[in-house]
């Protein structure tokens, strides 16, 4: 079996996730943002202030929140920031390489 895998030359910007420091397309990452009143998701990604990008993978998010996110942002997160961000974190898929539902058990039951 072949992919047929063509790209072809459209710009595509990249963005660095925080947590395996892979370079990803935009729509593969969250956006985390920076404003006055702390740092949160930015789900839409147009919130203006720091922002930083972090995989839609759980492990990524774990390892971001010890401190790598900090720094990208330059700024500490507070415990109740901490908080809404690990929530969000926690509606991801464990393990986002692993097939959503399971093939159907075909075949007749013994
Ligand atoms: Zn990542």
């Amino acid at each position: 079996m072949s992919q047929a895998k063509t790209a072809g030359q459209k710009h595509v910007p990249l963005r660095m996730c925080v947590g395996c420091r892979e370079a990803l397309a935009k729509r593969a990452l969250v956006r985390v943002v920076r404003d006055p009143d702390g740092v949160r998701v930015d789900p839409g990604g147009k919130a203006s202030g720091r922002g930083a990008y972090v995989h839609d993978r759980r492990e990524c998010w774990e390892h971001a929140l010890r401190g790598p996110l900090e720094q990208a942002l330059k700024t500490e997160i507070s415990a109740a920031d901490r908080e809404l961000l690990v929530g969000s974190m926690n509606r991801l898929a464990p393990e986002a390489d692993k097939p959503a539902d399971p093939p159907p058990a075909r075949g007749g039951a013994a």
